[in-house]
């Protein structure tokens, strides 16, 4: 595996942080537990989306492309991280927006990622939800070529063999801190939604036969279509990078139990985990990914899947621009307190 033979363009602010959270492993007395600050990657407000772009943007380049286009829900931090690229880069940047949550709050509306994506001077386009976002991306790659441009169409996330490139990268970059540390990792936790993280995390770490396992927490698609998604994307990878054979299905893993009433609507466990992560870590975490993902973190600590002599990393994916949007669901929790945090999101999933 030699991932020098793929365009890259190098702007991501790394290696990222790998820092432990003392107060937080003794405030739930399991395991030892760290964090890989991927939301410290220097991009506007950083996040994982960073390290996919490094890779896709070394394509888009290397085409001679002059427009990038990609789709997201209104909330999505990969368009605000494609934007502010664009914007560095002097690329004009489209973003699809989909109406997923359902919702007239107009701090979801035009607050934290939308606010962003406009200072970068992003063009926003919204959708109705329940479309296929990733096919409604070429007829506006159309329209760009037809108006003399060049697109370069990059899908939800980021989430191809290319894009899943930065996080082939990020498994060799962890792997290399913990050997310098002596760290013996036993568990990697992260959330998982387009897939292209967690794909290029198993595909790196099968590369290495590193032997860590990797648990994605879902925060959509039910574990089935998740994993097979997941599953799916990382044997692209794999085969990119010429891995001799294969990615095992038992390699991918995703808990699916902490997604609540839907995409992007609030849950009381992930308002704790954003609370627990805040007032002993001094960390913000984000409602609609890593709020979830460490939801599950917690729980699954409590019920003691770990082994308390272990050591678990938790991959901190970003989002916390997304706080913003969801300023009426914290100060409600606030005013209740965090151990009586109730869904009462505001925000619920569009009928189908
Ligand atoms: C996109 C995103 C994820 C999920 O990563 P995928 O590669 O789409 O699975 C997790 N956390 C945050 C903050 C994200 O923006």
């Amino acid at each position: 595996m030699h991932l020098a033979r793929f365009p890259r363009l190098k702007f991501a602010h790394l290696p990222t942080p790998l820092e432990p959270l003392p107060a937080l492993g003794r405030l739930l007395g399991g395991p030892r537990l760290w964090i890989k600050r991927d939301d410290c990657t220097g991009l506007a407000t950083g996040g994982n989306k960073t390290r996919k772009l490094e890779f896709l943007l070394g394509e888009a380049l290397a085409r001679g492309c002059d427009t990038l286009i990609t789709q997201g829900a209104v909330q999505t931090n990969h368009g605000r991280q494609t934007a502010a690229i664009a914007a560095r880069l002097g690329l004009r940047c489209i973003l699809l927006l989909e109406h997923r949550v359902s919702t007239d709050d107009p701090d979801y509306l035009a607050n934290g990622n939308v606010l962003l994506d406009r200072l970068f001077g992003a063009e926003l386009r919204e959708l109705p939800a329940g479309g296929d976002m990733n096919a409604a991306l070429e007829p506006v790659a159309a329209e760009v070529r037809r108006a003399g441009g060049k697109p370069y169409v990059i899908p939800g996330g980021g989430s191809n063999e290319v894009g899943a490139l930065g996080y082939v990268a990020c498994a060799l970059e962890l792997v290399h801190q913990a050997n310098e540390a002596g760290l013996r990792i036993d568990h990697i936790v992260h959330a998982t939604g387009s897939a292209g993280t967690q794909a290029g995390l198993v595909a790196g770490l099968q590369a290495m036969h590193a032997g860590i396992p990797v648990l994605g927490i879902g925060v959509r698609a039910p574990k089935e279509r998740q994993e097979a998604a997941v599953h799916d994307l990382a044997c692209r990878v794999a085969e990119k990078l010429g891995v001799k054979g294969g990615i095992p299905r038992s390699a991918v893993v995703a808990n699916c139990d902490y997604v609540g009433e839907g995409y992007g609507i609030p849950t009381p466990a992930m308002v704790e985990a954003v609370r627990l992560f805040a007032r002993h870590e001094g960390i913000l975490l984000d409602p609609v990914y890593t709020g979830k993902a460490a939801a599950g973190l917690i729980d699954l600590v409590r019920k003691g899947f770990f082994p308390k002599d272990s050591d678990v990393v938790f991959l901190h994916t970003g989002g916390a621009a997304g706080l913003f949007a969801y300023r009426a669901t914290f100060e409600r929790a606030t005013e209740r307190g965090a151990d009586r945090a109730r869904p009462e999101p505001g925000l619920s999933r569009r009928p189908a």
